[in-house]
């Protein structure tokens, strides 16, 4: 039995390039139906998934040929996003060496630049947006709870008038 993530990490079944999502328990088995949405092709496994016991696998629809891409593209943006210090092509690069074989077979120069720029977009999501005026600055830190490692509180004074903020743990004021 082959699993995927989803891009918005659910666990899919792969099946001869089809992907099935989990759909409820029944008395018959777990069942799983094609992702497509007006497809009825299903596969039953047991409780654990790790044996089919029925499947009807009439599919409306073409397979899918590229769930293997989506497979390594889903784990490295997953890990990508999760690992922000990390460098791309190196989590790029490892990931498809250590994908099961056959996955990484067809992955070219151009698959891997574009799975790169799709994942920097990513990243880049992740992160505030550069603020455009001291007033966004000060909305940010306003908005934002800044704390050390310590969990002590960092930002102490934010003045927007005479533009000014202080950074300091309540700790170091007390030497003071
Ligand atoms: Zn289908």
């Amino acid at each position: 039995m082959e699993f995927m993530l989803s891009e918005k990490c659910r666990r899919l079944l792969v099946h001869d390039n089809y992907k099935f999502y989990k759909h409820h328990n029944t008395e018959e088995g777990l069942k799983w139906r094609c992702v497509e949405r007006k497809c009825l092709a299903n596969i039953y496994t047991d409780e654990n998934a790790t044996i089919m016991l029925k499947t009807d696998l009439n599919h409306n629809h073409e397979r899918d040929t590229n769930v293997k891409r989506q497979v390594i593209f889903n784990s490295v943006k997953r890990k990508a996003t999760a690992e922000l210090a990390k460098r791309l092509q190196k989590l790029i690069r490892k990931e498809i060496s250590s994908a099961p074989s056959g996955y990484a077979e067809k992955f070219n120069v151009k698959d891997i630049e574009c799975i790169r720029k799709s994942i920097s977009r990513a990243r880049r999501s992740i992160f505030p947006h550069l603020p455009q005026s001291i007033t966004n600055v000060h909305a940010a830190l306003a908005s934002t709870d800044i704390k050390t490692h310590q969990e002590d509180k960092l930002l102490q004074i934010i003045d927007e008038e005479k533009n000014f903020v202080c950074f300091s743990t309540t700790s170091n004021l007390k030497y003071l």
